[in-house]
């Protein structure tokens, strides 16, 4: 594992101050906040993993599937904001810090140069008006495209409620952009926030939807799962018009942890009866059925509006299913070999190449693993 102490030390072209070191580490622990990449390692939530690197190194999967190290700060953590969910918001009393556009090009430069950081994720709290909080991020983007020549990955946030202009400035520098819709529906947003409005952010992703028409970037966003005591039915409905409506790259869920928000907010007591990352864990599994395997947010198994949480939505459906099954390998279209347990879009394709080949008798050498034979097995024929 990389010291984070020891990080700046082998890059010696920047100087890095005691003081800038001690910004940063604060605010790329504040970043942890917004995960925009998946955080499915610890399903059973034994405590969330991130960043064995470094604080302000996060390794994650990009909607492309591809994996990288990215470079990950907030700007600043002082916020005019007040999302009762968020330990960031106005009302607490902490340390506000701030960064500079051209520290942070700096730090990142220094890190990218070194092969440490693949890419940039930059967010940050809103400690202006939005179109100013943009104007710095877009700062630091413009510093490494045009005066230092990087021309890699850059991921920056959408502040709600900044201007058609801004977002459109945002669009021309990153490779991915996100906007969050913190959670289901205008009613809940007013439960957890007085400031940002659900119409406005859906405006914006509506935007970003148009500008990558023009532009070339991945348009993301993130639920907080739980905090305003919504059910998994309406966010799998919401991610389903997000997809399909809005043409989203990637949905985020991440669960809201218990204690860091208001205390009376309508999820708090659920969320700590409950094991929210693990809940968590389930929405990206139907996010995957949504996404890749054809299935519906109809379809998707609920008990009283929730994911059980004891069983894969997918193989729940296929218990509940036995007329579709069993599912003969060697007649069955792509899409009905992703309805069994155990096969994914990887080994539906695999079987459906070697039946070019020949008759198939013996499927289990198309598995990567036992485990995942063993889990189809009941739910197919030859
Ligand atoms: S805008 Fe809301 S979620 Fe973002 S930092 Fe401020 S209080 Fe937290």
């Amino acid at each position: 594992m990389l010291r984070q102490a020891s990080l700046f030390e082998k890059a010696p072209a920047v100087k890095i101050s005691p003081d800038f070191r001690k910004r940063l580490s604060l605010l790329s622990q504040d970043s942890r906040f917004d995960l925009a990449g998946s955080c499915a390692k610890d399903p059973l939530g034994q405590g969330r993993k991130r960043g064995p690197l470094g604080r302000w190194l996060y390794p994650v999967v990009l909607p492309n599937g591809r994996r990288m190290t990215l470079f990950r700060t907030l700007l600043s953590n002082q916020c005019f904001s007040d999302c009762a969910y968020c330990p960031l918001r106005q009302e607490r009393d902490f340390l506000r810090l701030s960064l500079r556009p051209e520290e942070i090009a700096d730090a990142f430069m220094s890190l990218w140069r070194r092969k440490i950081v693949h890419g940039l994720f930059l967010s940050s709290a809103i400690f202006a008006h939005p179109d100013k909080v943009m104007e710095e991020f877009i700062t630091v983007a413009r510093i490494l495209r045009e005066k230092e020549g990087f021309g890699g990955y850059i991921h920056l946030k959408v502040v709600p409620g900044a201007s058609e202009a801004a977002i459109e400035t945002a669009a021309k520098f990153a490779n991915a952009l996100s906007l969050n819709v913190e959670t289901s529906s205008p009613e809940r947003l007013a439960q957890l926030s007085q400031a940002k409005k659900f119409e406005k952010i859906w405006q914006g992703m509506n935007q970003l939807k148009k500008l990558k028409e023009r532009f070339l970037f991945s348009q993301t966003t993130q639920f907080i799962v739980g905090a305003a005591g919504e059910t998994d039915a309406e966010i799998i409905l919401q991610t389903e018009r997000l997809y399909r409506q809005l043409k989203l790259n990637r949905v985020y869920f991440s669960a809201y942890q218990p204690g860091l928000g208001k205390q009376d907010l309508p999820g708090e007591f659920l969320a700590r009866q409950n094991n929210f990352l693990l809940r968590e864990h389930r929405l990206y599994q139907v996010d995957f059925l949504l996404r890749k395997y054809g299935f519906s947010a109809r379809e998707i198994p609920l008990k009283n509006g929730f994911l059980p949480l004891e069983k894969d939505p997918k193989e729940l459906w296929a218990e509940s299913h036995p007329e579709f099954f069993p599912v003969n390998i060697n007649k069955a279209s792509y899409k009905e070999l992703l309805r069994v347990p155990g096969i994914g879009p990887t080994i539906a394709r695999r079987i459906l190449e070697a039946r070019k080949e020949s008759y198939l008798k013996n499927i289990s050498v198309l598995f990567p693993n036992k485990k995942l034979f063993q889990k189809a097995l009941p739910y197919i024929v030859t």
